[in-house]
C-alpha cells in the first residue's frame, strides 16, 4: 500500500481508519504453506482474535485456511463467514462446560485445556473426539503478558500431568484425536520452539487415535527496521523433517497444524489518523491525534512499538515528536520518535496495525471505534462503517428518573 493510496483513502473514508491489504495476508499465508510443503498433510488455522472482521475471515476462507477460535462468538462468526464446522478449532481457556458443549453442538473441533473439564466432558460425551492442550513449560514469548508456556501459566494441562490425562481417557473411554500446544507470542528462537515440539512429540506417542498435532503459534513479525522475526523458512525445514520422521515411527501420516494470528495479519494493516494539534511543552513536542489507546491499546498495554510515518509530508525535515492520543489519561502511542515535520491536519500512518489493534478497540471516553477498509484485488471496500451515537446507546435502557 503506497503512501499516496493511503492518503487518498484517509480523504475518502475520513480518520481514524484501519486499512488492510489482502495481498499481504495471502503472501504471508503462502510463506507458511511453502515452508512446510514437504509435510503430507498441513493445516493452517487463522487465529480469529487477531483481527475478526467477517470479511477478513472470508479472505482466509478463499485461501483454504481453517480458523482457530477462542470464544463461542468467534465460532459463530466463522460459521457466518461460511466456514465448515470441521475447519474450525475451538481453543478456549477457562470457559464453562456449557460453552464447550455449545461448540460441540455446532460441530467444531474441541480443544480442552484443563483436567476438570476433560473429565466432565469425557463422561458426558465419550464419542466426541477431543484435542488436548499441553503446556510443555518452555519459556517463550515477548513479554510476561503474552508468554503462556511457563510453569505458573494458566494455559494448558501440564506435561507432568500426562499420567492423569491418560487415567481420565481410559476411565471415560473418550477419543483423543489431537494434541496441542501454544507457548506464547513473539517466538524468535527456533531452537526453543523445537525443544517444545520434542516434548509434544513424546506426549503424542502415547495417544493411539491421534489425527493431528497442533503446534500453536507465536511467530514473531518485525515491528521496526532490522527487527528479528521468526525464521519461518528455517523452522519449516527443521520441523517438517522431524514431523515426517515422527509420522513414520507412529505408523501413519498425521496432520501438522499451526494457528497463527499476528504472522498472517500484523503487517497487512495500517492505521491512519489525523493530527489535531501540535503542542510544544518545555521538554517535548507533542503531536495530538484523533485517536488514542481506545483504538490502539498495544503501546500502553504491552509497551509495543508501532512505526509511525507522516504520509502528508514524507520529504519534510525530520524532527522528534511524542505522538499522543486524545483520551483523558496518559496514552502515548509513540514516544520520542523521529518523524518528518508534522503540521496540524497531517495524516500519520501506524504500521503493523493488522493484529490485535482493531480487535482490541473499545468505546472508552464514549468515542466511536474506527472504520475499517479492505484493499482486495486493487479495489478498496468499506468493511466496517463509522459508528454513530446510536451505536453508543444501543443496549442502554433509558430510564425516566
Ligand atoms: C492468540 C492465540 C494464537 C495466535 O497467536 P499469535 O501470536 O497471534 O500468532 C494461537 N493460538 C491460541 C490458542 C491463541 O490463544
Amino acid at each position: 500500500m503506497t503512501q499516496k493510496l493511503l492518503l487518498s483513502l484517509a480523504k475518502k473514508y475520513d480518520t481514524p481508519l484501519y486499512v488492510y491489504d489482502s495481498g499481504k495476508i495471502s503472501a504471508q499465508y503462502k510463506r507458511i504453506t511453502t515452508a512446510f510443503s514437504s509435510v503430507a498433510s498441513l493445516r493452517i488455522n487463522y487465529a480469529v482474535k487477531a483481527l475478526s472482521n467477517i470479511n477478513i475471515l472470508k479472505v482466509f476462507k478463499q485461501l483454504n485456511s481453517g480458523l482457530d477460535t477462542v470464544s463461542i462468538q468467534e465460532v459463530q462468526l466463522g460459521l457466518k463467514a461460511g466456514f465448515d464446522p470441521n475447519d474450525i478449532i475451538f481453543t478456549p481457556n477457562g470457559v464453562s462446560l456449557e460453552e464447550i458443549e455449545q461448540a460441540k453442538d455446532l460441530g467444531v473441533q474441541i480443544n480442552i485445556d484443563n483436567i476438570s473439564i476433560l473429565e466432565q466432558f469425557g463422561q458426558k460425551h465419550p464419542k466426541t473426539p477431543v484435542c488436548i492442550r499441553i503446556n510443555p513449560h518452555i519459556m517463550a514469548g515477548g513479554n510476561s503478558k503474552i508468554s503462556v508456556g511457563h510453569i505458573d501459566s494458566k494455559f494448558g494441562i501440564s506435561i507432568h500431568q500426562l499420567p492423569h490425562i491418560h487415567r481420565v481417557v481410559e476411565n471415560t473411554g473418550m477419543l483423543i484425536n489431537g494434541i496441542h500446544m501454544h507457548t506464547g507470542s513473539d517466538i524468535y528462537d527456533v531452537d526453543a520452539f523445537l525443544r517444545a515440539t520434542e516434548i509434544l512429540f513424546n506426549a503424542a506417542e502415547t495417544f493411539k487415535d491421534l489425527a493431528y498435532i497442533d503446534f500453536g503459534s507465536g511467530f514473531k513479525v518485525p515491528y521496526k527496521e532490522g527487527d528479528i522475526e521468526t525464521d519461518i523458512e528455517e523452522l519449516g525445514k527443521k520441523l517438517s523433517k522431524r514431523f515426517n520422521e515422527f509420522c513414520k515411527d507412529f505408523g501413519r501420516d498425521l496432520t501438522l497444524m499451526f494457528e497463527p494470528g499476528k504472522f498472517l495479519v500484523s503487517e497487512a494493516g495500517k492505521f491512519l489518523v489525523n493530527v489535531n494539534v501540535v503542542k510544544q511543552t518545555t521538554s517535548t513536542v507533542f503531536a495530538g491525534v484523533d485517536t488514542g489507546m481506545n483504538h490502539l491499546i498495544r503501546p500502553m498495554f504491552y509497551d509495543a512499538y508501532h512505526h509511525i510515518e507522516n504520509i502528508s509530508n514524507p520529504k519534510g525535515k525530520e524532527r522528534f515528536y511524542s505522538v499522543v492520543g486524545y483520551i483523558c489519561e496518559t496514552d502515548t502511542l509513540g514516544a520520542n520518535r523521529r518523524i518528518n515535520e508534522i503540521s496540524e491536519g497531517d495524516i500519520l500512518s501506524f504500521s503493523n496495525a493488522g493484529a490485535y489493534c482493531f480487535s482490541m478497540a473499545s468505546n472508552y471516553n464514549s468515542r466511536y471505534r474506527p472504520a475499517e477498509v479492505l484493499i482486495h484485488k486493487g479495489k478498496d471496500y468499506l468493511i466496517r462503517k463509522r459508528e454513530t451515537i446510536d451505536d453508543i446507546l444501543r443496549n442502554q435502557e433509558q430510564l425516566t428518573l
